[in-house]
C-alpha cells in the first residue's frame, strides 16, 4: 500500500520520516541523499551525504571542506539502507552523475526523478527507465506548449556566421553539453572557456566524459573580430558583458525569459518537457504521480481520472 506521507515537504525541504534523510534539502542536513550536484539541490555541510561517485567528486571541488562531513558514495544500482528504506541510484540523464532516486519500503517503489532529461546528451549517463508505483516527478516544464527544440538544430544556429559569440550557460552541465554540441555540429567554431568551467570539464574527463576541444579564454583572442570563436561563460560574467561589442550575445537555457535581449536565441533544455514527462510516464508505470517544483496542475488536468496526480509543492 502507497504511504501518502512518505515523503513529505518541510521548511528543509523534501523529508522521508521513515527512513529520516531529505532528498536534495535545501539546508544543512544530518542525512541528505543528493540527486545532483547543481546548487539548488546539493547544498555544502550536510552531515551524511549519500549519492553517487560523480557527484561526490563534483561537490568536493565546489565547496572543498565544507561539503559534507561523510560522503556514503555509491555506484549505480548498489543499493543502501536508510532506516528500513531500500535507496539505490539510477541514471537521470541531466548532467554527469545525476540520479534519480529509487526507493523501496515494505513492497512499494518511490521513484524521486530529481532533474532529468530524455534528450540525447554524450556528455553524461543516458536515461534509465525503471517501473515504480510512485513517481515523484520535477515539473518544471509540465506544460504541454512547452517542446524544448532539437539541441543540435539550435546549436546548428552558430553556423550562419563567422561573428565571435559570448555565449552564456550553467558551468556546470550545460557548459560541457554545449563544448560537446559545438564539437559535432559546429567543427570549424573554436571554443574558449571561463577558468571557473575548467575545474569540471576535469572532472567529466576523469569520469569518461570527455566534453571536446576547449581553450581557456583569454580577453585579447576575443578583441579580434570575426574569428569563428565562441566564448562559454557562466551567467555573472554574461550579465556584465551586456555592453560587449565585436560580439554576438546568447544564452544557452530552456527558458524563454532568458533569451529576450540577446542576438540569438538558443534554446537548449536540460530538463524534460511536456511530451518527455508522458514518455517518463508511460516507462515507470506509477500509479501516482506527485509532483514537485514549476506546476503539476496539467498533468493532473491532463491524467484526471486514470493516475492519481498530487502536487507536493501545494496544499493539496
Ligand atoms: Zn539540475
Ligand atoms: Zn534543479
Amino acid at each position: 500500500m502507497i504511504i501518502n506521507d512518505f515523503l513529505v515537504i518541510n521548511e528543509r525541504g523534501l523529508y522521508c520520516r521513515y527512513g529520516d534523510f531529505y532528498l536534495d534539502p535545501k539546508e544543512a542536513s544530518p542525512h541528505a541523499v543528493i540527486s545532483h550536484a547543481h546548487g539548488d539541490h546539493a547544498v555544502r555541510s550536510n552531515d551524511y551525504v549519500y549519492c553517487t561517485p560523480a557527484t561526490a567528486a563534483i561537490m568536493q571541488h565546489r565547496y572543498q571542506k565544507n561539503a559534507g562531513n561523510h560522503f556514503r558514495i555509491y555506484e549505480w544500482s548498489e543499493s543502501f539502507d536508510l532506516n528500513g528504506v531500500s535507496i539505490s541510484f539510477i541514471p537521470a540523464g541531466h548532467i554527469l552523475g545525476s540520479a534519480q532516486v529509487l526507493m523501496e519500503y515494505r513492497g512499494v517503489k518511490y521513484l524521486y526523478t530529481g532533474d532529468y532529461k530524455l534528450q540525447e546528451d554524450a556528455t553524461c549517463e543516458k536515461i534509465e527507465f525503471v517501473k515504480a508505483n510512485v513517481l515523484i516527478s520535477e515539473s518544471t516544464f509540465a506544460d504541454p506548449s512547452v517542446q524544448h527544440p532539437s539541441a543540435s538544430d539550435e546549436i546548428r544556429k552558430l553556423n550562419l556566421f563567422n561573428h565571435n559569440v559570448l555565449l552564456g550557460a550553467y558551468s556546470l552541465g550545460k557548459a560541457q553539453r554545449l563544448i560537446n554540441l559545438i564539437a559535432d555540429h559546429c567543427p570549424q567554431r573554436q571554443v574558449l572557456v571561463h577558468h571557473s568551467i575548467i575545474g569540471l570539464n576535469r572532472i567529466y574527463e576523469q569520469f569518461g566524459f570527455n566534453p571536446g576541444k576547449y581553450e581557456l579564454y583569454t580577453r585579447k583572442r576575443m578583441k579580434q573580430p570575426d574569428q569563428n570563436l565562441v566564448y562559454i561563460v557562466p551567467p555573472l560574467t554574461f550579465n556584465s558583458y551586456i555592453r560587449a561589442k565585436n560580439v554576438l550575445r546568447a544564452f544557452a537555457s530552456g527558458w524563454m525569459n532568458l533569451q529576450t535581449n540577446n542576438d540569438l536565441k538558443i534554446l537548449i533544455s536540460d530538463h524534460v518537457d511536456w511530451n518527455d514527462i508522458l514518455t517518463m510516464i508511460k516507462n515507470v508505470k506509477p500509479s501516482e504521480l506527485w509532483t514537485l517544483h514549476g506546476n503539476g496542475k496539467h498533468l493532473k488536468s491532463y491524467f484526471k481520472d486514470q493516475l492519481t496526480v498530487k502536487l507536493l509543492n501545494h496544499a493539496d
